[in-house]
């Protein structure tokens, strides 16, 4: 390495642009074959080192979420599920909402779709360097149960409140007892208008009281704060895992 290799590796590494030095190396050649001027390799080299730094973060937030599969919105076939709205979730995925602290309510039967679109959404605002974090309803009680015996619960409740936005995926697949109830409760409130909500249920709102074992009063007040500003986004139509089985004739009726 020369010494003007050496002064442009110490600059980068000051103005924490880490990859500018390898991209001048590789833009030198594109920038004498296509004679950019001087402003277009530096907006070229700027650019580059956007792009990669944009990439990285996307993928550190990406893992530090937690999310169980990788889904996308390009990979959602709408025409599989007419019940939802592309344009509505397009709108959802500039994430606006989450700018505006509003909620999304994803309800559905089984394989609807409802954890693919709520994936989507994390990984769209995760795009915009938006801290997400993905749970499910059992592993969010499960956690804050286990962290108020160990003595570390308001350490591991800012786990779930700090996010920009935070999925609760599958809420009413088991129900919460009182307890239970209490902590999804905590979570809620903590969040309410101050920060989003992804949420996915295989109940209707009607249905909740048993989600939360006949409490009627807790489910009212938690769906309350979820509802006060929040998109419904209710998918019918048939399960999506079960549509291979079918063109096989595996399986004649529809899961429900
Ligand atoms: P749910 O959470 O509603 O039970 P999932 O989101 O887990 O359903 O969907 C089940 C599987 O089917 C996943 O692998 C998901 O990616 C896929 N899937 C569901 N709906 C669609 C769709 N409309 N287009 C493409 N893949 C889909
Ligand atoms: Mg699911």
């Amino acid at each position: 390495m020369n010494l003007s290799d050496e002064r442009l590796e110490r600059l980068a590494h000051k103005l924490r642009l880490p990859d500018v030095p390898a991209l001048v190396s590789s833009l030198a050649q594109e920038a004498s074959t296509k004679e950019w001027s001087f402003p277009d390799f530096a907006e070229a080299l700027l650019q580059a080192q956007s792009d990669l730094s944009d990439a990285r973060a996307c993928d550190t937030l990406q893992r530090l979420a937690g999310f169980p599969a990788r889904k996308t919105i390009d990979a959602f076939d709408f025409s599989f599920q007419p019940s939802v709205n592309r344009k509505q979730i397009q709108e959802l995925a500039s994430c606006a909402f989450i700018e505006r602290v509003e909620n999304v309510m994803l309800l559905g039967p089984p394989g609807v779709g409802k954890t693919h679109l709520a994936i989507s959404l994390g990984v769209e605002a995760s795009k915009r360097r938006l801290s997400v974090k993905f749970t499910t309803a059992s592993r969010l009680v499960a956690s804050l149960a286990e962290a108020r015996t160990a003595g570390t619960f308001s350490r591991r409740l800012m786990g779930f409140v700090r996010p920009s936005l935070l999925i609760v995926d599958e809420v009413g697949f088991l129900p919460l007892d009182a307890s239970e109830a209490s902590l999804l409760f905590e979570v809620v409130c903590r969040r309410y208008e101050r920060g989003s909500i992804v949420l996915t249920s295989n109940k209707s709102y009607g249905e909740w009281g048993e989600v939360f074992s006949g409490d009627t009063v807790i489910a009212t007040a938690i769906l309350d704060r979820l509802l006060h500003h929040s998109t419904t986004i209710p998918i019918k139509g048939e399960s999506y895992r079960l549509k291979d089985r079918k063109k096989a004739g595996i399986v004649t009726t529809p899961a429900g």
